[in-house]
């Protein structure tokens, strides 16, 4: 079943169009890689579909349901989480506050206790405010901040942006935990390898658009390398 479709999205900042004519769609419980240069586009259109960039055309649709002109909250509540890059945490509220603030009333599996359970390395700082926590202990508050909305779509913008590579793995080991949930996620990851053992899918932007998409079990490396940089033998 089709759970997000993206079809013929533009976006622009000003003249600069950084997302053009995008469409790809995302079956629930599917796991897809963003890739790409810096510049690429991909922070954008994950913003796009969360409703933080406002597109100049083309449409996103959700479970069926229009949501290209919902404001973000209404797309929060139909279950769309977006963990920005940055975090952009509460630094003087505590990491369960931080948790309790993204609560929603959409019922599922994800708790203050369940989040602490996939990410153990929270669970010594639970009282402590965010301002005093490690880049990677901030990294997973800002993905279980997104689960307590018990999400249907976790779009996922650099995880590992600026976190020690022993981090990065601690990481995704509790984000694996996460998919075995039968999480559908959306990802932007800039370490190919990493890209391509999560994911099932991968999707390759280049100045704005998709220029290469396929199984990451199937797709060759060099040819996703030569799309990334935009040299010939991709196409
Ligand atoms: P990165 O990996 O560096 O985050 P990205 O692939 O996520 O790159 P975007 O951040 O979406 O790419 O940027 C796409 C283009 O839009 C780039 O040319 C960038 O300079 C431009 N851009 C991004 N944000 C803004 C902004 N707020 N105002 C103007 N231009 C922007």
């Amino acid at each position: 079943m089709t759970l997000l479709r993206v079809e013929g999205l533009d976006c622009r900042y000003g003249l600069l169009q950084a997302v053009r004519a995008v469409s790809f769609e995302i079956a629930q419980g599917e796991i897809v890689a963003l890739i790409g240069a810096n510049g690429a586009g991909k922070t954008t259109l994950l913003r796009a579909i969360a409703g933080a960039h406002k597109p100049l055309a083309g449409r996103v649709v959700f479970d069926g349901v229009d949501i290209t002109r919902l404001p973000a909250h209404r797309r929060v509540s139909l279950g769309v989480a977006l963990v920005p890059e940055g975090r952009r945490l509460f630094p003087g509220l505590t990491v369960e506050e931080n948790l309790r603030v993204a609560a929603s009333r959409r019922r599922g599996r994800w708790t203050v206790e369940s989040v602490l359970e996939v990410f153990p390395l929270l669970r010594p700082r639970r009282q402590m405010p965010a301002a005093g926590l490690s880049g990677g202990e901030q990294q997973a508050v800002a993905i279980g901040r997104a689960l307590m909305c018990n999400p249907r779509l976790l779009l996922l913008d650099e995880v590992s942006l600026g976190l020690a590579p022993v981090v990065v793995d601690a990481v995704y080991r509790s984000l694996a935990g996460v998919i075995s949930e039968g999480a559908t996620v959306l990802l932007v990851e800039q370490d190919l390898t990493r890209a391509l053992k999560v994911a099932s899918r991968v999707l390759c932007m280049l100045e704005g658009r998709i220029v290469l998409e396929g199984d990451s079990k199937s797709l060759d490396r060099d040819r996703i390398v030569s799309a990334y940089f935009g040299l010939r033998r991709a196409v």
